[in-house]
């Protein structure tokens, strides 16, 4: 899961962006309107994260030309307790959710989760294959019954392949989905992790469960 976090107040934004990392999403900041419009253009990003009063361009714009361009993820707006109006109109311009300021990061998560479990595109299903159950609400892990504990980066890697199964995902697309904009395409993240998650899954089995496939990817 990746997420655009908008905010122009750095200590805030900068929070909110370790907050997010340390629970396993992949995370880009914006410090203004037409920044966010840039990235939201050449990423893909489940969740938007929309302070409202924002230099350049303004957070109801934002929305407003996101929904304009067919962006599909879910939008959560931060306002002041004052700003009603603008709430309003951002509801009415196509975001699905807001939270006042100050707010707890709890209740962020909390709305987060809310918005990508809705039905649609986004909804984040349980999965079950190959004796694998995979929880994306808990990032809860079980292999034939027996829970292993992954990190939230291991997580997510193993979930995308399972979404994705039988079918060999290219390393670009990991990085892609998974990382945010920071990670350097050309290191070894993707296959450090990769090996990680075999180890532990693998670990006591004979089936081993990821494949690699030369110049493709992997494959579950
Ligand atoms: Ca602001």
């Amino acid at each position: 899961m990746r997420i655009l976090v908008v905010e122009d107040e750095e200590p805030i934004s900068s929070a909110i962006e370790r907050g997010l990392t340390k629970l396993g999403y992949a995370v880009d900041v914006a410090f203004d309107g037409a920044e966010a419009l840039e990235k939201a253009a050449v990423n893909t990003y489940d969740v938007v994260c929309l302070d409202l009063n924002l230099p350049r361009i303004d957070g109801v714009e934002v929305c407003r030309r996101l929904r304009e361009d067919r962006f599909g993820g879910g939008i959560i707006m931060l306002t002041a307790r004052s700003a009603i109006r603008d709430r309003v109109e951002g509801l009415d311009h196509g975001a699905d959710d807001y939270l006042v300021k100050p707010f707890a990061f709890s209740e962020l998560a909390a709305r987060i989760r809310a918005i990508t479990r809705r039905e649609g595109s986004l909804r984040e299903p349980v999965i079950d294959t190959r004796g694998l159950e995979l929880d994306p609400n808990t990032n809860r892990v079980k292999r034939d019954g027996q829970e292993i504990h992954l990190t939230p980066k291991e997580f997510s890697l193993v979930y995308y392949l399972a979404r994705n199964e039988g079918r060999a995902v290219p390393q670009e697309e990991l990085l892609e989905h998974i990382w945010d904009e920071h990670a350097n395409p050309f290191t070894q993240t993707v296959k450090v992790h990769m090996n990680n998650l075999r180890r532990k899954l693998n670990e006591g089995f004979r089936e081993q469960l990821i494949e690699t496939i030369r110049g493709k990817g992997y494959v579950l």
